[in-house]
């Protein structure tokens, strides 16, 4: 900026939901994918980082260990000094954004200093927690008014602002937010104005995410059985005749991997169906990236490859990656999808083929058993490599088996392309480093044997704190699982099948039968 203040700068002021990104709405998603600027706290789901676009500055402003959270009149100023650059932020607020979340001080400061703005409304803690937990909070014969209250407005506030005993008359649903270290008091104060023991209670602490945990009990027994369980901050609670019908275990409350924390290692794509799966099992996914992929491109064997692409009988793509850089070349060179050819292609395992069938090629053989072994050996046995010109699309690990067998057992003349590198990643790096040390996992996946050789070389780096889960370790398929054995590591265990699908079922039966 030369000193001018451009004056096309615009902040939104945006609901995050409460957790689960599931629960976004679709404007604050279009949002967070076309901003400059991206200003988030920890109430705020991390992954719906992702979203944003790589160019986007990210700037963290709750709180991280060593540093407090930021004052409000710093974050205001972040708003109004980034928007007067002329960019478009995005500031991220758990639940909505004026639910409890000191958004009317960012709209004020913003008019104070003739700042555009919108704001968008997000789904709030309460409605989300109550709907994840089953707990109605309103029926007709019960009440008619649904209230919203706040424990503590703010934490270096002593006291209570909400005079409870009041609200003992008011009657109907109580919703308490921030109510986790005051709720002794809370309760006195119900129950000193009026509240009968009996009425129905209950506690959500991590609603809708996977550390989701509820308590229904009476009100007279909410404090010791909260304090028994260990239940904590955050959470909202709930007192209310409706709250008698809530349903002890919920659609959400049964799935399979709810609780358990899943670490992937896999290197990061913006779009990672592993995660999505297993989060749609109610696990929580850390990323834990071992590797990276770095796109190699060797420019003159590639003009070379795709000047004689119609003289191969056979494409042989050993990973998804390979066929997802072969596809973005090949359509740099030509602009026809017939100049592929009539060569036949063969795929290492079903998610390299789903890349190649999104442009409606045909897959004429997928290893069985998803491993370049198994795929070389198919190759031979359809007895078609004597002398046939054979591509071999790869990465620069993994591939001198599959290209041995294709030349020697069955004669092929092959040709190899890498069009990309795997190398280790700094596990210092890794987006959720810091949990992984702190909290552990359940289970931390190994998708190749190159994310089991970066784990074990960084093994120093991996020291974990003395409450954290100590994760089992899980192949995704016998070469990795061959791997991690000759290191000595203890596998426990081994996808049935590599891919998405078994790994999630072999989850699944692994920790339900392990409870
Ligand atoms: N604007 C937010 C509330 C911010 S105040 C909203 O509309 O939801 C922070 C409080 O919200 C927490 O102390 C807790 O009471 C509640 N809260 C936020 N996320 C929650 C969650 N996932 N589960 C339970 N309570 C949550």
């Amino acid at each position: 900026m030369d000193g001018q203040i451009k004056t096309t700068g615009i902040v939104y002021l945006v609901g995050a939901g409460p957790g689960d990104p599931g629960l976004l709405t679709l404007r604050a998603r279009a949002l967070i994918k076309s901003c400059d600027v991206l200003v988030y706290d920890n109430l705020a789901n991390r992954s719906l980082n992702n979203w944003a676009p790589p160019s986007c500055e990210l700037i963290d402003v709750g709180k991280t260990p060593g540093r407090h959270t930021m004052e409000q009149s710093e974050i205001n100023q972040i708003l109004v000094n980034k928007s007067q650059e002329g960019l478009r932020v995005v500031r991220l607020k758990g639940g909505d954004p004026f639910v409890f979340g000191r958004c009317a001080e960012e709209m004020l400061a913003l008019d104070s200093q003739g700042v555009i703005y919108e704001i968008v409304p997000g789904v709030t803690a309460a409605l989300a927690c109550a709907a994840y937990a089953g707990i109605p909070l309103s029926h007709r014969e019960f009440g008619s008014s649904i209230s919203f209250l706040t424990g503590h407005e703010d934490v270096a506030k002593e006291s209570l602002r909400v005079d409870f005993a009041k609200f003992s008359e008011v009657g109907g649903t109580l919703c308490i937010y921030m109510g986790m270290s005051k709720i002794e008091e809370i309760v006195d104060k119900l129950l000193a104005g009026g509240l009968p023991v009996d009425r129905p209670a209950a506690i959500v602490s991590h609603g809708t995410l996977s550390r989701q945990k509820k308590l229904l009990a009476p009100l007279g027994k909410l404090v010791d059985e909260a304090k028994e369980k260990k239940f904590c901050a955050p959470a909202i609670i709930f007192v209310g005749n409706s709250i008698g019908l809530s349903r002890s275990t919920t659609w959400f409350e049964q799935k399979p991997l709810l609780g358990r924390r899943i670490a992937l290692t896999r290197a990061l794509t913006q779009k990672s169906k592993m995660r999505q799966s297993l989060e749609s099992l109610g696990a929580e996914v850390l990323d834990l990236p071992l590797i990276k992929i770095q796109p190699t491109e060797d420019r003159k064997l590639v003009a070379e490859v795709f000047a004689g692409i119609a003289t191969y009988e056979w494409v042989v793509f050993t990973s998804a990656n390979g066929a997802r850089e072969f596809m973005k070349l090949f359509f740099r060179a030509f602009s026809d999808i017939r100049s592929f050819g009539p060569m036949r292609i063969a795929c290492v395992g079903q998610s390299t083929a789903d890349i190649l069938i999104n442009y409606n090629l045909d897959i004429e053989l997928i290893a069985k058993d998803s491993t370049a072994e198994g795929l070389a050996k198919e190759l031979v046995a359809s007895d078609s490599l004597d002398s046939a010109n054979v591509l071999v699309v790869t990465g620069n690990r993994n591939r001198d088996i599959l290209v041995d067998v294709l030349e020697g057992v069955g004669r092929a003349i092959v040709d190899t392309l890498p069009l990309y590198e795997t190398d280790f990643a700094d596990i210092l790096d890794c987006p959720d480093y810091g949990v992984f040390l702190k909290e552990g996992a359940d289970a931390i996946i190994f998708t190749s044997s190159s994310t089991a050789l970066s784990y074990i070389e960084q093994s120093d780096d991996i020291i974990f704190d003395k409450d954290a889960r100590i994760p089992v370790f899980c192949s995704f398929g016998p070469q990795t699982t061959k791997t991690l054995k000759e290191n000595n590591m203890d596998v426990g265990l081994q996808s049935a099948h590599p891919s998405i699908e078994a790994l999630c079922s072999s989850l699944t039966h692994y920790f339900t039968n392990s409870q």
